[in-house]
């Protein structure tokens, strides 16, 4: 019997959480900018969006998805690109930081002299 166990995930169990998603019957055009959209507008279209973004029960999932994915535009779970980019920066900088300790950690520590 041939084992399934290496074959690819199904592609509806890594999606299913967008069935449950508050955005899901909303015009994308909240969550994308359009073409010269700038400043105040791009501001007000991005806090609609968090709003929405707030009473979605599968937020953090979607926040997940799209920090792995790289998702490099619109609103994902809450954040806009900019504060995802922001947010993927601060991790990758602590995770760097993290090693640079513990990797000093690990030389030989000079007694002086
Ligand atoms: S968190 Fe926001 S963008 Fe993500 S599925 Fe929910 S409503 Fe949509």
């Amino acid at each position: 019997m041939t084992s399934t166990k290496r074959l690819p995930q199904p592609v509806t169990e890594l999606w299913d959480w967008q069935l449950e998603a508050a955005c899901r019957d909303i015009d994308p055009s909240v969550f994308f900018f359009s073409e010269g959209e700038r400043g105040a507008a791009r501001t007000i279209r991005e806090e609609r969006a968090k709003r929405i973004c707030e009473t979605c029960p599968v937020m953090l999932r979607c926040r997940a998805h799209a920090l792995a994915s790289g998702e490099r535009y619109g609103v994902w779970g809450g954040l806009a690109e900019g504060e995802r980019r922001e947010l993927l920066n601060r991790l990758r900088a602590e995770t760097r930081a993290e090693s640079g300790t513990s990797e000093r950690a690990l030389e030989p520590q000079s007694t002086g002299g």
